[in-house]
C-alpha cells in the first residue's frame, strides 16, 4: 500500500514528487508514455525562474526528477491503463498489476493537438511550437504563422504580433469557430494577415534543423505554394490525458478535471496538478506550483487520517 502515487512525470508530477518525498511519504511516480512531459519535447526554456541564461526543457525536467529521487521518490516507467477512484484504497492498473494507494495525484497533463504533417514533429522546438507565451519571444522581427480557427488561434495570433514582423493566420475554412469579439480583435490588428480556405501540407526544412517555410494549399482552387516563415504555431487545441478516469471523476465537457477548490477533485483522496486541470495558463511554472499544492494537500489529508 502506497501513501502517494503520482500519475505523470512532467513539471507538475515531478514537483509533487519533490514535496511528497521531502514529507517522507515515499511517493511512486508513474512516468507514462512521455517521461518528463511536454518540456521533454522542447529546446530552451527562458521563463522558468532561476535560470538567467535559460535551460533546456529536457534538462529542467530531468533535474526535477533527480531532485525528487534524491529525497526518496521512486519512478516507474509505465502508464496507468485503468483506475478505480471511488473506493479506498484507490487502485490503479499498471503493466498488468494493480497498485493500491491511500492518496493519488493526477498530473497527466494535456497534450497539444498537432496537424500530423510529415515534418512537424521533427521541428518541434526548432520553429514549430504549440505555445505562443512560451516561444513568441524567439521570433522578434521574424515571420510567424499561426494555424487554427478558434479562440486560442486568435489569442495566439494577437499575442505574437508583439514580436513578429508579420503574423499569418491560416484556417482551412472561410468562417471561424472563435468568438465574435476575438475575431474582431484579430481583424482590427494590422499585423495579422488572414489566409483562409487553406491547409498546410508540410513544414520545412528538416535538413537545416530549423523552420524556413511551409507548403500551403487552397482547398477551393487547389492552388499550392510555398511560403517563407520562421515560426510555425499550431493552435488547434489540447487533449487532456484523462481517459482512464472518465465516468469516475468530474471532468468538464472537454475532458479537463474539474477542481473542487485547491487541488481537490470530486473524489476523496484524489488531487489534481498541472495542465490536466488548467486550461488557462499551461506553463511549466504554474504546473510546478500546482504540483506543490497537490502534494501539500495529500500530506495534510494523510496526516488527518493518522498516517
Ligand atoms: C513544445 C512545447 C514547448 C513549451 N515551452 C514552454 C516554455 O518555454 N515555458 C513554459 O513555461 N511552458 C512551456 N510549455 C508548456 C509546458 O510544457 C506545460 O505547461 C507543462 O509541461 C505542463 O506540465 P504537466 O506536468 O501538467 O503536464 P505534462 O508536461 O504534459 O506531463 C504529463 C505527464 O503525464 C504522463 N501521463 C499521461 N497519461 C498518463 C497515464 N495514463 N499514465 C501515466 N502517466 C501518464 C505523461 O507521460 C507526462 O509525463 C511548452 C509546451 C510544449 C508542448
Amino acid at each position: 500500500m502506497r501513501n502517494v502515487v503520482i500519475i505523470g512525470s512532467g513539471c507538475a508530477g515531478n514537483t509533487a514528487a519533490i514535496y511528497a518525498a521531502r514529507a517522507n511519504l515515499k511517493p511512486l511516480v508513474i512516468a507514462g508514455h512521455e517521461p518528463g512531459g511536454q518540456l521533454s519535447l522542447t529546446t530552451v526554456v527562458e521563463n522558468f525562474p532561476g535560470f538567467p541564461e535559460g535551460i533546456n526543457g529536457p534538462d529542467l525536467v530531468e533535474n526535477m526528477k533527480k531532485q525528487a529521487q534524491h529525497f526518496g521518490a521512486e519512478y516507474l516507467h509505465a502508464s496507468v491503463i485503468e483506475a478505480e477512484l471511488s473506493k479506498r484504497p484507490i487502485r490503479l492498473l499498471v503493466d498488468g498489476d494493480w497498485i493500491e494507494t491511500r492518496t493519488l495525484i493526477i498530473a497527466s497533463g494535456a497534450s497539444a493537438r498537432w496537424l500530423g504533417l510529415p515534418n512537424e514533429q521533427k521541428l518541434i522546438g526548432h520553429g514549430v511550437s504549440s505555445c505562443a507565451t512560451c516561444d513568441g519571444f524567439f521570433y522578434r522581427d521574424k515571420k510567424i504563422m499561426v494555424v487554427g480557427g478558434g479562440d486560442s488561434a486568435m489569442e495566439e495570433a494577437n499575442f505574437l504580433t508583439r514580436f513578429g514582423s508579420e503574423v499569418s493566420l491560416v484556417h482551412r475554412r472561410e468562417a471561424f469557430r472563435a468568438s465574435k469579439i476575438m475575431i474582431e480583435r484579430a481583424k482590427a490588428n494590422p499585423k495579422i494577415k488572414f489566409v483562409l480556405n487553406t491547409v498546410v501540407e508540410d513544414v520545412y526544412d528538416v535538413s537545416q534543423g530549423v523552420v524556413t517555410g511551409v507548403k500551403l494549399r487552397n482547398i477551393v482552387t487547389g492552388e499550392a505554394w510555398d511560403y517563407q516563415v520562421d515560426g510555425f504555431f499550431v493552435a488547434i487545441g489540447h487533449i487532456p490525458n484523462t481517459a482512464p478516469f472518465i465516468g469516475q471523476i468530474d471532468l468538464d465537457p472537454d475532458g479537463y478535471i474539474v477542481s473542487k477548490g485547491g487541488a481537490r477533485t470530486s473524489c476523496t483522496a484524489v488531487f489534481h496538478a498541472g495542465d490536466v486541470q488548467d486550461r488557462t495558463y499551461r506553463q511549466a511554472i504554474t504546473a510546478s506550483g500546482a504540483g506543490c499544492m497537490a502534494a501539500i494537500e495529500a500530506e495534510r489529508f494523510l496526516e488527518a487520517e493518522g498516517h
